[in-house]
């Protein structure tokens, strides 16, 4: 039996079209605390990632920018995964759609509108641009909730050492 049936891949395409036509939580995000930018120069793609973390929890997550239908819909399904999370969980996340992307083995359970975007690496060309918004978002996290501090001129609200797990 052949897997990739054409309708299930008509359906993935679908559902990828669906996200790249109506993104969701696109748009400026007000008071982020940190905006990270992503290019990616083969396709094209732009992302910008803006997040808003507090207490160890990613309260709001917004993307803009400009890119091809895969990148457009990996970053609207992002957001629809990670949003409201707590940091640690949306690493584990990041770093599970990444290995998945790359064929390596993924703990991660990848179920709803994300499982569309499992196919693409099948096309090591576009695998880059899938996998640019969440890059862009591990940044912007890292940004976020980096000890360093960068340079930047807002104040880091204080820090609650020792969560419980
Ligand atoms: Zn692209």
């Amino acid at each position: 039996m052949n897997k990739n049936t054409p309708a299930l891949d008509a359906l993935y395409r679908e559902v990828i079209l669906d996200h790249h036509r109506h993104p969701r939580n696109f748009g400026a995000l007000e008071g982020a605390d940190a905006v990270v930018e992503g290019y990616n120069p083969l396709c094209g793609d732009r992302v910008e990632l803006a997040v808003k973390i507090q207490n160890h929890q990613l309260l709001d997550c917004r993307f803009k920018g400009e890119g091809c239908s895969i990148c457009m819909a990996s970053a609207s399904m992002m957001t629809e995964e990670v949003l409201g999370k707590p940091v640690k969980d949306v690493n584990e996340i990041i770093e599970g759609f990444r290995a998945l992307l790359k064929g390596e083995e993924c703990p991660l359970a990848v179920e709803g509108d994300l499982e569309s975007l499992v196919g693409v690496r099948n096309f090591p060309v576009r695998i880059k641009c899938a996998l640019l918004p969440w890059t862009t978002l591990n940044d912007a996290v890292q940004k976020a909730t980096g000890e360093s501090s960068t340079g930047g001129s807002e104040k880091k609200e204080e820090k609650v050492s020792g969560g419980q797990s």
